[in-house]
């Protein structure tokens, strides 16, 4: 079975760990770029990206993981689909700009810090619930960039070809689709 890494410096990792071994993978924490070594796909947990971004710096993971991306599948979730956006709002410049996407941080607003909501991911689930945690989403998308799912209008997952993002906390539901999706996604790229 293909081995997927799991960014491990900060946010939302062991549940990340868990899903993926439950979809058949193999998993490893990845805490510096020679851990990136042996791996078929790689996912960007949640937490908070511009931290997340400054300890990539720090351990030499950002243009790393940017050539990794080059050819294996990444899958970022929350924080993680901002540092693939190649744009985000109110910042100078993107992190990794893997993904054809303008994001907007934080953006349901203070009030709601977090909720849950009913999705349907297209070819992934027709009832999935979604975890937001002052999570972002995407303004607007590439024409390259399929729309998988979207909540009150905005879209909240989306693909670009080994790209996959969403906006949500996939670790956080019992629902092992999002994540199977990613794995057939890296079995598909091997
Ligand atoms: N608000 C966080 C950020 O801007 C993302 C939140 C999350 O990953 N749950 O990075």
């Amino acid at each position: 079975s293909v081995r997927i890494g799991v960014l491990a410096l900060q946010g939302a990792v062991s549940e990340h760990v868990r899903a993926l071994e439950n979809s058949g993978a193999q998993v490893s924490l990845v805490k510096d770029a020679r851990d990136l070594a042996g791996l078929s796909g790689l996912v960007l947990p949640g937490g908070e990206s511009t931290m997340m971004r400054k300890l990539m710096d720090r351990y030499g993971l950002f243009e790393a993981v940017q050539q990794f991306a080059e050819q294996k599948p990444v899958f970022g979730t929350c924080a993680g689909l901002i540092l693939m956006a190649k744009q985000i709002e109110g910042r100078k410049g993107p992190h990794l700009a893997l993904l054809d996407i303008d994001v907007k941080r934080n953006a349901f607003g203070r009030q709601v810090d977090s909720f849950e909501a009913e999705l349907s991911i297209k070819g992934v689930s027709e009832a999935y619930t979604g975890v937001f945690i002052r999570a972002p989403y995407v303004k607007s998308a590439g024409k390259n960039v399929e729309v998988l799912a979207t909540f009150e209008g905005h879209i909240v997952a989306c693909r670009q070809g080994r790209y996959l993002a969403c906006a949500f906390h996939p670790e956080l539901t019992d629902n092992p689709a999002l994540h199977r999706y990613f794995v057939d996604l890296v079995n598909a790229y091997q």
